[in-house]
C-alpha cells in the first residue's frame, strides 16, 4: 500500500511541514511561522502548485498544527514523521512510544534549543491524531556508526562515561540522502568512499564509507566544525578563558557570540547570507571577500581531514543552499584540494541550473556531484521503513 507521510519539523517559533505520497510526485509543503505572535501565519504550496497564505493570529504550535492538519485531512496522511535534532545514542528512526519520548527528553541538555521544540510538535500531533502512527527521525542517528576514535574527545574518560560528552554530529538525514543519491547516480549505490558538504545557514561535512557515516565535522553541539552563517565553527577552546580574563565576558555571552555573531557575519561585519557576500565581494567589499575565502579554505581543510577516515575517495557531494547554488564557492573550495586528484569541470559547474542534480567533474578521477538535499523525503522514507518493519 502507498503511504502518505506528513513530515513535521518543529522549531521554537516555526513549523515546516510536507505531505509526501509514495505515488504522487507533487508535494504539499510549507511553513507556519511567527507562532505566538499577532502575525502568525501559514505560507505554503498546495497540491496544484498554488501559493497558500493563511493568517493564524497568536496561534501556538498546537493550534497551527490543528489548522494545518484540518486542511490536509482530505489527503489522508497515514503516518507522521518528525524530525528530531538530538537522539543521544539512538541509532535509527523509531516509532514514537513513551520510551522514545523519554529518551528525546533525556537528550535536552545536549540540544537545549531544538529538542524541546521538537517535543512540542510531537505532543501536539499525538493528542490531535492519536490514531496515526508517528515516527521520530533523528539528525544524529546516521552518525552513530562513527568509530570510537572519531567520536571521542581527548578529555577525561568520566565526562564520556558519566555525562555522554562525545561527538554526535548533525545534518544526518541530509548527508545520508545526498551520499546515497550520488553513489546511486555513480552506479554504485551505498558503495565506496564519499565526502559530503552540507552548506546552508548551518554547515557540516561528512565522510561516508559503504553507506555509513564514519566521521563528521559537527560534534557535541552543532557549533563544532566549519565556518557557518553566524556560527564560528572550530576555535581554540582557550578562547573562552582569554575572553573571560581579558574582556570580563561570562560564559553565556561567549556562547552567544560564537553561535549568533560569528561565522560569515562576524568575519564580514556585513551579513550571514552567502549571496549577499558574493555580491558585495564583486563590488570590492574586502571583508566580504575575506569571509568567503575563510569559509572555502576551512571547508576544504575539513574535507581533507575527514578524508583520513576513507580507505578510498570515490566522490564528493555539495548540497544545502550554498552548496547547491553557488558555483563560486564550489570552485574556490575545490581549488584548495589539488591533492585529491579531482578533475574539476568549470564549464559544468558554471552551467548547472539551480536546484538540479549534476556532475561537475570532467569525467576522470573522483566524481564531484551537486545534489539538492531532500531531508523531508528522507524522513518520509525512514518513517515508511519503520512502519513496514513493525507491520
Ligand atoms: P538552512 O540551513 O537555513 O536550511 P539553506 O540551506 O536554505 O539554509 O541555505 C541558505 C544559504 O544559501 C544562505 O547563505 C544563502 O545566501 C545561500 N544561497 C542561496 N542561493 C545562493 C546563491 N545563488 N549563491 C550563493 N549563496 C546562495
Amino acid at each position: 500500500m502507498a503511504i502518505s507521510v506528513l513530515v513535521i519539523n518543529c522549531g521554537s517559533s516555526s513549523i515546516k511541514y510536507a505531505l509526501i505520497s509514495e505515488r504522487r510526485e507533487d508535494r504539499i509543503y510549507g511553513l507556519a511561522e511567527n507562532l505566538g505572535a499577532a502575525d502568525a501565519r501559514i505560507k505554503g504550496i498546495t497540491v496544484g502548485g498554488e501559493a497558500l497564505e493563511l493568517s493564524i493570529p497568536y496561534a501556538d504550535h498546537a493550534k497551527a498544527l490543528e489548522t494545518l492538519l484540518e486542511r490536509l485531512a482530505n489527503y489522508n496522511p497515514q503516518a507522521i514523521g518528525h524530525r528530531v535534532v538530538h537522539g543521544g545514542n539512538i541509532t535509527q528512526a523509531e516509532r514514537l512510544t513513551q520510551q522514545t519520548i523519554d529518551r528525546i527528553r533525556d537528550a535536552i541538555p545536549l540540544a537545549p534549543l531544538h529538542n524541546p521544540a521538537n517535543l512540542i510538535g510531537i505532543e501536539a500531533t499525538m493528542s490531535l491524531f492519536p490514531q496515526l502512527p508517528q515516527v521520530a527521525v533523528f539528525d544524529t542517528a546516521f552518525h552513530q556508526t562513527m568509530p570510537e576514535h572519531a567520536y571521542r574527545y581527548a578529555i577525561p574518560q568520566f565526562l564520556y562515561t558519566e555525562h555522554q560528552v562525545r561527538r554526535y554530529g548533525f545534518h544526518g538525514t541530509s548527508h545520508a540522502y545526498v551520499t546515497e543519491r550520488a553513489s546511486e547516480l555513480a552506479g554504485q549505490k551505498n558503495q565506496g568512499g564519499w565526502l559530503s558538504a552540507h552548506l546552508g545557514n548551518g554547515s557540516s561535512t561528512c565522510a561516508v564509507w559503504n553507506g555509513q557515516s564514519i566521521d563528521t565535522s559537527m560534534g557535541l553541539t552543532p557549533l563544532e566544525g566549519v565556518v557557518m552563517g553566524t556560527r564560528s565553527g572550530d576555535v581554540d577552546p582557550s578562547l573562552h578563558l582569554f575572553l573571560a580574563n581579558n574582556l570580563g565576558w561570562d560564559i553565556q555571552k561567549i556562547d552567544n557570540m560564537l553561535n549568533k555573531e560569528s561565522g560569515l557575519l562576524g568575519l564580514s561585519g556585513l551579513s550571514n547570507d552567502m549571496r549577499t557576500l558574493v555580491e558585495a565581494s564583486e563590488k570590492g567589499h574586502e571583508d566580504a571577500t575575506l569571509a568567503i575565502e575563510v569559509f572555502c579554505y576551512r571547508l576544504a581543510k575539513s574535507l581533507s581531514a575527514l578524508s583520513c577516515g576513507l580507505p578510498r575517495l570515490d566522490g564528493l557531494v555539495f548540497t544545502g543552499g550554498i552548496g547547491e547554488n553557488s558555483a563560486y564557492v564550489r570552485e574556490k573550495t575545490l581549488a584548495y584540494l589539488p591533492h585529491f586528484g579531482l578533475q574539476f569541470s568549470k564549464e559544468n559547474n558554471d552551467t548547472l541550473a539551480r536546484g538540479t542534480e549534476g556532475r561537475i567533474d570532467a569525467g576522470t578521477g573522483p566524481q564531484i556531484w551537486v545534489i539538492p538535499t531532500d531531508e523531508e523525503g528522507r524522513i518520509a522514507k525512514e518513517t515508511r521503513q519503520v512502519l513496514a518493519q513493525i507491520a
